[in-house]
């Protein structure tokens, strides 16, 4: 029989071998995406071909957030921390929700933000994290529904952010797979969302806590360290880093 340490190195291979993979579809792949938009307004088409167009767009939109999911689950970039105030941060990603994500999205999302906190993270990986939070609230919720971002400052030197939905909650049965990669109850999903959330947060010494019912709505939320107001001009330093940092990224 195969020795666990084999195992461990295979899956390793397997892992990296995948990574490689996405790697090289990423470029030809962008310029797919580019060259299809550009025809889409170049052309003159009839209805039919239209409905062809906009398949094939959507498509390779799929297949690009997909390739750009996997890649920073499975090879995360390295991270750049900064000093982040954190209600400008959080604000930053709400207004790029709004307008990317406008599809995705059936209501105004609704703040109730602390002032003056300062937290020391990459900013793409705080972004990573809402955005997915956000993305998986917007997608629970029906017409009508609400989402709402809080930050409390409860527990000294630490800040908690709670993202809110009044959505179809998770049954018991799926809470626990939730952070597996790849697991999705969705038809269009690609279960990669929690997956990075999870290895981003577990980098900073944080987690996300899930409470919810089902059809009762769901809450999600993380800790954050708070970085004393003294450090916020000095950028990026060794003091401002977070505590705890299992990767170096
Ligand atoms: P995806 O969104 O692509 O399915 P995620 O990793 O982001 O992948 O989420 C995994 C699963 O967790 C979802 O398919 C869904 O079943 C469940 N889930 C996550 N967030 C919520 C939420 N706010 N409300 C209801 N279900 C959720
Ligand atoms: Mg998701």
């Amino acid at each position: 029989m195969e020795s666990h340490v084999k195992q461990v190195e295979k899956m390793a291979y397997m892992g990296e071998m995948a990574a490689g993979l996405a790697h090289e579809i990423k470029n030809p792949l962008a310029s797919l995406v580019g060259s299809i938009q550009l025809l889409k307004e170049e052309l003159r088409y009839d209805a039919d071909h239209r409905r062809l167009m906009e398949i094939v767009l959507r498509e390779t939109d799929r297949l690009s957030s997909l390739v750009n999911d996997f890649l920073f689950f499975a090879r995360p970039p390295a991270g750049k921390v900064e000093v982040m105030h954190l209600k400008e941060a959080v604000e930053e990603v709400i207004r790029l929700f709004e307008k990317d994500a406008h599809h995705a999205l059936r209501c105004e999302i609704q703040t109730d933000l602390v002032g003056d906190v300062w937290v020391s993270m990459d900013p793409t990986h705080f972004r990573q994290v809402l955005w997915n939070l956000l993305l998986n609230a917007a997608e629970a919720i029906p017409d009508g529904g609400s989402i709402r971002i809080r930050t409390t400052t409860g527990r000294p030197n630490a800040v908690r952010v709670a993202i809110t939905d009044n959505g179809c909650g998770i049954p018991a049965e799926v809470l626990q797979s939730i952070f597996d990669p790849f697991f999705t109850t969705k038809s269009e999903g690609t279960g990669l969302g929690l997956s990075i959330v999870h290895r981003i947060l577990e980098s900073y010494g944080s987690h996300l806590d899930v409470r919810t019912a089902e059809w009762g709505g769901t809450t999600v939320s993380f800790e954050l360290h708070r970085t004393p107001p003294a450090l916020k001009t000095n950028g990026a330093t060794a003091s401002a880093s977070p505590a705890k940092r299992t990767h170096n990224w």
